[in-house]
C-alpha cells in the first residue's frame, strides 16, 4: 500500500489536479501538449479543447499547407512543426521543439491515421506493401511518438500520454484489414507502454471513437458511393454511430482527450477510453 501511495502522489502534477483545479475551471493551465495529426479532424478539435483549457499546443502533422492554417486559427497558443511520423527523427525533433519552445512536453497525443486502401475486401488479395504504409503511420508512427515522449517525460518523473484508436479496433469488419488491425494494435501498445511508464509518474491511454466526418472517414467512405456530395457523406457517417438521434462529434472525442490529459485521471493508465454511444454494445448492427 505504500508503494501505492507513491505512486499516486507521483502522477499528480500538482498544479490543477483534482482538488485543485484552476478557479476558472480550466483544466491543462500551464500544461504543453504535442497533437499529432493536429492539423484537422479530431486532432484539431483537441487542440481546440486542449488550448480552451489553457494549454500550449504543437501541431505536429505532414501536412505543411493545413498545419500553419490550423494553428493560426488556433491562436498564440498554437504552434506547428512539420512531421511525417514514419520518419522517427522527424518526431524526435518535433518534442525536441516542444521543449525547446516551452521548456516540458506534458502531454503527448499521437493521433496521426489513415485508414489507407479501402480495399479489396478480401485478405487473399492484400498487398503487404500497402499495410506496411498504413501499419507506418498509425503503429508504427504512435511507438515513435511514445518512445520520444518517454524521453524527455521520464527524467520530470511525469505525463499523459494519449493514442487514438477506434471502434475498428474492438470489432473486426468496420474497415479494411491493416487499418483493423492497427487500430487493435493500439490499445495492446498502450498497456505494454503502461505497465513500465506507471513506474515513472506517467500515464498512457487510448481512445475508440464511433465514426465522425473528418477529412479521412469521409474519404473513405465516399469511394462507396461515387457521386454523393460530402455532405450526403458525412450524414452516412453519423448514421453509422447514431444512438437515439444523436451522433458521435469531433468535441466528444476531444473532451474524453481532455479527461485522459488532466490530473483529474491522475489514476488512470493503460485504460482504452471508448466514446461510441453504445455502438459496440449490441451485435445488431444495422449494415
Ligand atoms: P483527418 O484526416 O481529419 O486527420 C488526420 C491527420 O493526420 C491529418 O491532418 C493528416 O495530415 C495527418 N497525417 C496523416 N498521415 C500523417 C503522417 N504520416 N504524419 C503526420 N501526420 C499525418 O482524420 P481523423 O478522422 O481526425 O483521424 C484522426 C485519428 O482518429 C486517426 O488515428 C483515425 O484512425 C482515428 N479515428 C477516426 C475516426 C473517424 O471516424 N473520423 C474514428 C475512429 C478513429
Amino acid at each position: 500500500p505504500a508503494a501505492f501511495r507513491r505512486r499516486l502522489a507521483s502522477y499528480s502534477t500538482g498544479d490543477g489536479g483534482v482538488a485543485g483545479g484552476a478557479a476558472d475551471g480550466k483544466r491543462l493551465v500551464g500544461k504543453v501538449a504535442l497533437i499529432t495529426g493536429g492539423a484537422s479532424g479530431l486532432g484539431k478539435a483537441t487542440a481546440h479543447e486542449f488550448i480552451q483549457n489553457g494549454a500550449q499546443v504543437i501541431i505536429a502533422d505532414i501536412d505543411s499547407e493545413l498545419g500553419p492554417q490550423t494553428a493560426q486559427g488556433l491562436g498564440p497558443s498554437a504552434h506547428y512543426v512539420r512531421c511525417d511520423v514514419t520518419d522517427e527523427s522527424q518526431v524526435a525533433d518535433a518534442v525536441d521543439a516542444a521543449v525547446a519552445r516551452h521548456g516540458k512536453l506534458d502531454i503527448m497525443y499521437n493521433n496521426a491515421g489513415v485508414t489507407g486502401p479501402a480495399y479489396p475486401p478480401s485478405i487473399a488479395d492484400l498487398e503487404l506493401d500497402k499495410f506496411d504504409e498504413v501499419m507506418r503511420i498509425n503503429l508504427r508512427g504512435a511507438v515513435a511518438g511514445i518512445k520520444h515522449a518517454a524521453r524527455v517525460m521520464i527524467p520530470a518523473g511525469s505525463g499523459s500520454i494519449l493514442c487514438t484508436s477506434s471502434i475498428s479496433g474492438i470489432l473486426a469488419g468496420l474497415g479494411p484489414h491493416p487499418y483493423t488491425v492497427s487500430k487493435f494494435a493500439i490499445p495492446g501498445l498502450v498497456k505494454s507502454a503502461a505497465a513500465e511508464l506507471c513506474r515513472h509518474g506517467i500515464r498512457i491511454n487510448c481512445i475508440s471513437p464511433a465514426p465522425i466526418p473528418t477529412p479521412m472517414s469521409v474519404g473513405q467512405i465516399a469511394q462507396f458511393y461515387p457521386g454523393l456530395t460530402q455532405e450526403q457523406v458525412a450524414r452516412i457517417i453519423n448514421g453509422l454511430g447514431e444512438l437515439k438521434g444523436a451522433h458521435c462529434e469531433d468535441a466528444d472525442v476531444a473532451k474524453a482527450a481532455l479527461y485522459l490529459a488532466s490530473d483529474e485521471a491522475k489514476y488512470v493508465t493503460g485504460h482504452n477510453l471508448v466514446v461510441d454511444g453504445g455502438f459496440t454494445c449490441y451485435k445488431n448492427l444495422s449494415f
